[in-house]
């Protein structure tokens, strides 16, 4: 997806959230790289009910759990692209396709639970996608996207992105105020307690929340270095909506962009995706030993 739509449903969930009533079926006008598109963004899609998707993999709730989220869906495409034959390629069946292919190469190697934020093509909120990873109190949560780069074809490749750090800051004390009487951050009992001491709380459990996304983003790159056709620069954070959750480390993997030929021909086979999805599973799988490793108790 482009950055520059993003940034606008980040802009807008809010709004719908804090009840801009009856604004249905919004046309917001992106410009991505001189080229205008329309992002239909349904406002009235973030009152809907969350509704948690099936858990697979072993039944056993203490094994780690990864919630693999598909960008767009539904009515929402996402980046548009067409290949050689002249057919549409959208970002919202790229990103269901790897996300499956994630799962299936997940549940493949064993031991690790996995749900998908959509596993059909839906529509879904954007609060919705990482409140799923909370009420599920998952181990990692992972975005998957592809961009659009308009007619610059020769713009390519992956890039992986965390939370920036201002965001991350704003988004705690907001969560601190929001879910003051909430009794679970990371094992941490917070109701009861004072708003300052809450807000220090929900502050200390995102940093910690973001070291563990900065080293997933790390492992992402080292173990994808060979089988994933990264962008020059690859490590990027910015201020997404969807990596917002205080508790659960949460990045946006931009798998690629729709509108390159080499990208496009690799999201798009099940030969390419199940190289990223296998490059993907290595660093979730080292993730989760570390952070295993690390836990108390
Ligand atoms: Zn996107």
């Amino acid at each position: 997806m482009s950055l520059r739509s993003l940034a606008l449903i980040v802009l807008l969930v809010p709004l719908a959230v804090f009840g801009a009533a009856g604004l249905m079926g919004w046309r917001v006008p992106v410009p991505v790289w001189g080229r205008d598109y329309v992002v239909h963004v349904a406002l009235g899609a973030a009152r809907a009910p969350l509704v948690l998707p099936p858990v697979e993999g072993p039944a056993d709730p203490s094994r780690p759990l990864v919630v693999i989220d598909a960008g767009h869906g539904g009515r929402d495409p996402g980046a548009i692209g067409t290949d050689a034959a002249g057919r549409r390629v959208a970002e919202k069946d790229i990103t269901l396709a790897l996300a499956q292919a994630l799962r299936a190469e997940l549940l493949r190697g064993g031991g690790i639970r996995v749900a998908l934020t959509r596993a059909d093509d839906r529509i879904l909120p954007l609060a919705h996608r990482p409140e799923i990873a909370r009420r599920l109190e998952a181990d990692l949560f992972v975005s998957i996207h592809a961009d659009s780069a308009g007619d610059k074809a020769e713009v390519g490749g992956a890039s992986i992105y965390t939370l920036s750090e201002a965001a991350s800051s704003e988004a705690a004390a907001r969560f601190a105020a929001r879910e003051n009487d909430a009794d679970r951050l990371n094992g941490i009992a917070i109701a009861g307690t004072s708003p300052a001491v809450s807000a220090i709380l929900v502050e200390l459990s995102q940093q910690r929340t973001q070291e563990a996304a900065l080293t997933f983003a790390d492992l992402v790159l080292r173990e994808g270095g060979s089988a994933i056709a990264f962008h020059p620069q690859p490590q990027r954070s910015a201020a997404l909506a969807v990596l917002r959750a205080p508790d659960v480390p949460s990045v946006l993997f931009e798998s690629g962009f729709v509108t390159n030929t080499t990208d496009r021909a690799r999201l798009t086979t099940p030969e390419g995706r199940a190289a990223y999805a296998a490059a993907l599973a290595r660093a979730i799988r080292v993730f989760l030993a570390r952070e295993a490793a690390r836990a108390p108790g």
